[in-house]
């Protein structure tokens, strides 16, 4: 794992497209029994290193019931997006994950966390990979059919300030969804 995980952190695949040079942000340690499976780090995350450093991640952290030190222990927390580093930003939001990085890259860092129990599928591009059965449906049908994926696979809407909205349109999110959130991770991380 070690050597890819330093593969992955020199990669320069897509740098050409990218509006900063390239900074990979992953999380992963095989012990990981949880894996947050998201879209891409965003400008703030970029800068720090830190994945999911700003307020998205904080709300994520408070739907899981975890701190930061959990959330950071990648031998309880694995955190591997779709793109892997942060792709710039759009007049609405920031951009998609690069499209070359989940090929290059996805299937090989998933296949070295043999203990995981639990993927957070967050967000389209991560739909895509993990459900895509959900192909061409929305997130929310893949949300809402949360007790037909098993205990293994767990779909969130993105926990971006911008979803607002949506949160409040659809409160049994909320109400049935995130206590069973909780009491999953808790059961991992403990
Ligand atoms: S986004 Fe992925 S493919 Fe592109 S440079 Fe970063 S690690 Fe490489």
């Amino acid at each position: 794992m070690s050597t890819l995980v330093a593969q992955v952190r020199a990669c320069t695949l897509c740098a050409a497209s990218l509006p900063l040079p390239p900074r990979p942000l992953l999380q992963i340690d095989a012990a990981a029994k949880i894996l947050v499976a998201g879209q891409a780090p965003g400008r703030r995350a970029h800068e720090s290193g830190i994945p999911f450093d700003d307020v998205s991640g904080d709300r994520l952290r408070a739907w899981m019931g975890i701190d930061r030190e959990v959330f950071c222990d990648a031998r309880r927390i694995a955190i591997v997006p779709m793109g892997l580093c942060y792709p710039g930003t759009g007049r609405g939001g920031d951009l998609a994950p690069r499209p070359e990085c989940a090929p290059a890259w996805r299937a090989r860092l998933l296949a070295g966390l043999p203990k995981l129990q639990l993927t957070l599928v967050i967000g389209r591009y991560a739909l895509d990979w993990h459900l895509p059965q959900y192909r061409g449906a929305g997130v929310t049908d893949a949300v809402r059919d949360w007790r037909r994926h098993g205990s293994a696979l767990l779909p969130l809407p993105h926990p971006s300030p911008r979803n607002q909205r949506w949160l409040r349109d659809h409160p049994w999110f909320e109400a049935e969804v995130l206590p069973v959130l909780r009491e999953r991770v808790a059961a991992l991380v403990s």
